[in-house]
């Protein structure tokens, strides 16, 4: 039996969840759950300086908005945990050890300053410094000094890092699920960090100590770490364990223009590139947007399901999703078409689901409703939505009586004899008993044909008055739900206000 699929995603909370980890975590999830495996969370703090307070939850908050949750994770204490970094520091100096006794790593004693002046020396002569074969002799480490004289070093407690020994003349050859074979030529590497003085590891050690020890079978991140994986696989050779299987996904393009998406495109653009609020900046819930819509537009960034459909539900996506299908170019982020994916997930919420949340923005607004109605307002309006805050502009006139009526409509519609003709809906509506849209239809049109006026001169009146604008869907369906009183009286007033 093949070993069952184990994936992680592993931020640093540093800041709240850009919507490019969103994806990346997303895609986690549908490769584990395609094929029944466990999706964790990781959460990888061992930069104590960058630590944000509050962003590990927001990380786990914005998981479980777009219902997305970890298996195994801070919370939900799996056979693997703990799972924060900072909880299990005290397991990878070992680790480090091992490597410097097998031969692959080394201590490295060299102070900022002398690094420094290396740096700006190797720049003067018009080269760049590489910690590595090239000098690391010519450097103060394990490797250049005698062993008393590192134990002397270290018995003082004098700082140190553990550095990786990157092998010399090779060709290694990385394979990545999406990108495929990639050859690197192992001299271009520089001799990592591993750990610090300080007893805390670097991001390299303890990210693949955990990735072994967590059984993790795939390792799906940002493009952005690419660079990193060649030290990854020799790390996993070092140590002499298994490799996972290594996807790295594509970067999210600004709308226009080259380069990443990045906070300031969405604050130029009007657009979050948060999944939640954080501080200032809005995010996508807080717009106004559904969880399936967000799942359905990241999905769409990068991968593709080689077919023209676009609206996919998540479970939709568990089933066909496949890495194979992940593109290595970037994927343009599209605001406009991110709105789109969310009109159309509106459309496809019950009236009684849209309802229930466009009730709570009129009782904001003071407004008394009862659910029925609320419920035939959206059914009347929702077409034109791209978010259930698009409602209240499109469907005021369903709740309270115009205040106003458009100019230009008043100018074109508003006649001498119009007042006179109003009188007479007046009277038309004020007889049925029946106050229901295709009865109200049936005996407005008669009279029409009756008095053999045309429909021009009673309908964009009669919508004016009763809307205030030319705006809205069928009349008659308007009339029915404002009831009998209210579209007389509404008549009334303007009779009143536009004959002045
Ligand atoms: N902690 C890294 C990050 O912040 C994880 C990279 C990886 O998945 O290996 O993205």
């Amino acid at each position: 039996m093949s070993e069952k699929v184990r994936v992680r995603f592993a931020p640093s909370p540093t800041g709240p969840l850009h919507i490019g980890g969103l994806r990346t975590a997303l895609f986690n999830y549908l490769f584990a759950k395609k094929n029944g495996g466990d999706f964790l969370l990781r959460i990888e703090d061992t930069d104590q300086n960058r630590y944000v307070e509050g962003a590990e939850e927001y990380i786990i908050e914005a998981l479980n908005w777009c219902g997305i949750p970890f298996d195994e994770g801070p919370g939900k204490e799996g056979n693997f945990g703990p799972y924060r970094q900072s909880e299990r520091k005290n397991l990878y100096k070992a680790y480090a050890l091992q490597l410097i006794e097998n031969g692959n790593a080394y201590y490295a004693f060299d102070s900022a300053e002398s690094l420094d002046f290396h740096r700006k020396d190797h720049e003067e002569k018009g080269k760049t410094f590489i910690y590595n074969w090239h000098n690391r002799l010519k450097l103060s480490n394990s490797l250049s000094l005698s062993k008393e004289e590192v134990d002397a070093k270290l018995g003082a407690g004098e700082d140190y890092v553990i550095r990786f020994k990157s092998p010399q003349d090779e060709q290694l050859i990385l394979n990545d699920i999406i990108r495929g074979e990639i050859t690197i030529d192992t001299n271009i590497l520089d001799d990592k960090v591993l750990f610090k003085s300080d007893g805390m590891p670097t991001y390299h050690l303890a990210n693949i100590v955990d990735d072994h020890l967590m059984k993790i079978t795939h390792v799906i991140r940002g493009e952005e770490w690419l660079p990193s994986l060649a030290l990854h696989q020799l790390l996993y050779q070092a140590f002499g364990w298994d490799a996972p299987k290594f996807a790295h996904l594509p970067l999210i393009m600004k709308p226009v223009g080259k380069g990443k998406l990045s906070k300031r495109d969405g604050e130029k653009g009007g657009f979050p590139v948060f999944p939640l609020s954080w501080n200032e900046s809005t995010g996508y819930r807080e717009a106004g947007f559904f969880p399936e819509a967000v799942v359905n537009f990241l999905a769409l960034l990068g991968w593709n399901p080689g077919t023209e459909q676009e609206i996919f539900s998540l479970d939709e996506l568990v089933q066909i999703f496949s890495l194979e299908r992940v593109n290595k170019s970037g994927a343009r982020f599209d605001p406009e078409k991110n709105n789109w994916y969310n009109q159309q997930w509106l459309q496809r919420k019950t009236d009684d689901e849209l309802a229930e949340i466009f009730i709570k923005d009129l009782q904001e607004r003071q407004i008394k409703v009862d659910f029925a109605k609320v419920k035939r307002v959206v059914s009347q309006i929702k077409e034109r939505a791209v978010f259930v805050s698009d409602f209240w502009n499109l469907s005021d006139y369903f709740f309270q009586r115009p205040t106003n009526y458009e100019e230009k409509a008043v100018k074109k519609q508003w006649k001498e004899d119009t007042p006179q003709i109003m009188e007479e809906v007046l009277e038309i509506l004020s007889g049925i008993t029946e106050f229901e849209s295709s009865n109200i239809e049936t005996l407005v049109k008669e009279w029409i044909s009756k008095k053999e006026l045309s429909f021009g001169k009673v309908m964009p009146p009669l919508r004016l008055i009763i809307v205030g604008d030319m705006k809205g869907p069928h009349l008659f369906d308007i009339l029915e739900l404002i009831g009998k009183e209210e579209s007389i009286q509404r008549i009334k007033t303007a009779i009143t206000t536009l004959s002045n």
